[in-house]
């Protein structure tokens, strides 16, 4: 069951394409200040609940609900005002314009976008890709790209963020300064991280909680050292890599 402090839920959410279920009954929660990890294997449904959570696809059965709100009916652009914003697991990144402008034309978006400028410079400096900011973005290793992304997600501001695989393509010491940035937002900023992503030292070390998805369906959740353990998680999930 959802707790109280809570900000984000799903509950009993259900996606069919054809007759296959990418999503069978799948109920998760995240909490502001707390890394919620989700993992799983390829096609477990990872993208297709953050499709869901996000609002770019309607569940079948099920809800979510945003601080108390359902919001199952709203669309995308009115989650992200609520305080939602996420990334993709294929980059969405404007490739002619530079790293700085990408940020800029998401901050236009935000709902303090008289400060748009600053903020971005801001973000920038926060993802330690200042020397970056004149770079066009076609021409950075994959590893930026996907945290100049993280950056067009922040300078929203967002209670609630949502990242896909963002630190495939990090070589071990981005994915290390990703990992302080993460728990940054979670503990200083009192955000609510929700994580999709392969890199288990990753998930294990900056997670709070942790869902792991198999076919659709949560097949065990809780803290990472206990759900490193699970048996069932081993089978379906850890012990492939
Ligand atoms: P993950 O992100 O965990 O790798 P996805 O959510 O992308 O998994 O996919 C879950 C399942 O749903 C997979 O079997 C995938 O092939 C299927 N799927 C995802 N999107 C679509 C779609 N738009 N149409 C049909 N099947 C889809
Ligand atoms: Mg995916």
């Amino acid at each position: 069951m959802p707790q109280r402090t809570d900000l984000l839920s799903a509950d009993h959410v259900t996606v069919a394409f054809g007759g296959r279920r990418a999503l069978d009954d799948v109920s998760l929660s995240a909490a502001p200040g707390k890394v919620t990890g989700l993992i799983g294997p390829n096609g477990a449904g990872k993208s297709t609940l953050f499709d869901v959570v996000s609002g770019l696809r309607r569940p079948q059965t099920g809800r979510v609900t945003l601080d108390g709100h359902d919001i199952t009916r709203e669309g995308p652009a009115r989650r992200a005002r609520r305080g939602m914003s996420r990334t993709f697991q294929h980059l969405e990144l404007f490739g002619r314009l530079t790293v700085r402008d990408n940020l800029l034309v998401a901050a236009e978006l935000s709902p303090a976008r008289r400060d748009a400028a600053r903020l971005a410079d801001q973000v920038l400096t926060r993802l330690g890709l200042t020397h970056l900011a004149d770079a066009p973005a076609d021409a950075l290793p994959t590893g930026i790209a996907r945290l100049v992304e993280v950056g067009r997600a922040l300078v929203l501001g967002p209670r609630i963020l949502l990242l896909d695989e963002p630190a495939a393509g990090q070589d071990p010491e981005e994915t290390e300064r990703f990992a302080a940035l993460l728990r940054s937002l979670a503990d200083d900023d009192g955000t609510a991280v929700l994580l999709v992503e392969h890199d288990m030292s990753l998930v294990m070390t900056v997670c709070d909680e942790v869902y792991v998805l198999d076919l659709g369906r949560v097949v065990a959740c809780g803290p990472p050292q206990v759900v490193q353990r699970d048996e069932t998680v081993l089978a379906a999930y850890l012990g492939e890599s």
